[in-house]
């Protein structure tokens, strides 16, 4: 993968990970945006605390970078319970389930990332463990199987989902508290990079962190790492100072538009323009064309394109729309 398809990519790259964990907001008054959901979130743990008891299910969903592992983080915190992360691919057999579910204190966070992805078998025995914080399971094989009732401590399941319309829904009704991220207004990422630019001790002011916003795709994990390509940008090509050129500049040569699009959405825009004539066209076709995961189209490209206007989407599938043309730099075709 190149420098260019890294800056959307799906998730925090090796090197990042050191730098996510000291940008990562550790209180709700520090995690900028999200108002509904943090207002929300700061009544029912204040609640659950003065009730002493564990916070309800939480289903967080939203593209990729927008904050969900980070609210996860918070919550254990401002609930004073341990946390413990898992990806929900990796839960493929009860057997991985039950050992988390029986090794957990009272109150403790069980948080799952991309649970739309637990195998089904593995989903049914959520079921009872969060309803009843209980599980039945079967011991032994053959003539000598019999069921066991476990009873588990009272915790909290905190789903992370980038696709909820893929949540069954016996899962999805199970949670007490639904909250949806959506994508960061320019105003709100450059409060991010700003902040971020302090923890790390980079120069640089609020118009270049605008402008650097604005190209971030309304996603706080990009904002970030566009303000360290931008850092290493300036310290090559300037005096370690960040400004609205030497943003513009670096940008540019990442291939980041000033719409925020990278070279993959514009091979979206122009695959549906040139190999499908504006659309109708169905996401596996298009995948197929662009040499991308059906997947990853889905979930991190195609919500900030259809959020900003350049596609849509119809029963028929996925048409580009005259922003979309626009965005090229083409005339948008006469229907
Ligand atoms: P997700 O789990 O949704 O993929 P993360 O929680 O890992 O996203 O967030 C990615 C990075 O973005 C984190 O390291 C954190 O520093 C930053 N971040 C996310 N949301 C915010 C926010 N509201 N305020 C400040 N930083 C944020």
């Amino acid at each position: 993968m190149d420098e260019m398809t890294k800056v959307n990519s799906l998730s925090a790259s090796p090197d990042e990970k050191k730098d996510e964990i000291s940008l990562r907001p550790l209180s709700l008054n520090d995690f900028w945006g999200q108002k509904d959901v943090v207002n929300q979130l700061k009544i029912f743990i204040s609640a659950a605390n003065l009730r002493q008891e564990p916070l309800d299910h939480v289903l967080i969903s939203g593209p990729p970078g927008l904050g969900k592992t980070t609210l996860s983080h918070i919550i254990s915190k401002e609930m004073d319970v341990q946390l413990h992360l898992v990806s929900g691919p990796l839960l493929e057999k009860p057997s991985n389930l039950v050992g988390i579910l029986t090794s957990l204190n009272e109150k403790d966070i069980l948080f799952i990332d991309e649970i739309h992805r637990i195998p089904p078998i593995v989903e049914e025995y959520l079921y009872s463990a969060m309803e009843d914080f209980s599980i039945d399971i079967i011991v032994d094989k053959g003539p000598h199987a019999r069921s066991l009732h476990l009873q588990i401590p009272p915790f909290t399941l905190i789903g992370a989902t980038t696709r909820s319309g893929l949540l069954t829904s016996p899962l999805r009704s199970r949670f007490g508290v639904i909250a949806r991220l959506d994508f960061y207004k320019p105003e709100e990422l450059a409060h991010i990079i700003l902040r971020s630019a302090k923890i790390l001790d980079i120069s640089i002011d609020i118009d270049s962190a605008m402008e650097i916003a604005r190209r971030s795709r309304g996603t706080a994990r990009i904002a970030n790492r566009m303000l360290r390509r931008v850092r290493d940008y300036s310290q090559v090509h300037g005096n370690g100072h960040i400004t609205i050129k030497i943003a513009k500049q670096a940008a540019e040569l990442l291939n980041i538009d000033k719409n925020g699009l990278d070279e993959l959405d514009k091979a979206i825009l122009n695959a549906l323009i040139k190999k499908f004539n504006g659309g109708p066209v169905g996401i596996k076709n298009l995948a197929m064309v662009i040499g991308e995961e059906k997947d990853t189209l889905e979930s991190v490209y195609e919500p900030y394109l259809i959020k900003e206007g350049f596609i849509k989407r119809t029963p028929s599938g996925r048409k580009v729309t005259n922003l979309g043309y626009e965005a090229l730099g083409l005339t948008p075709q006469m229907s």
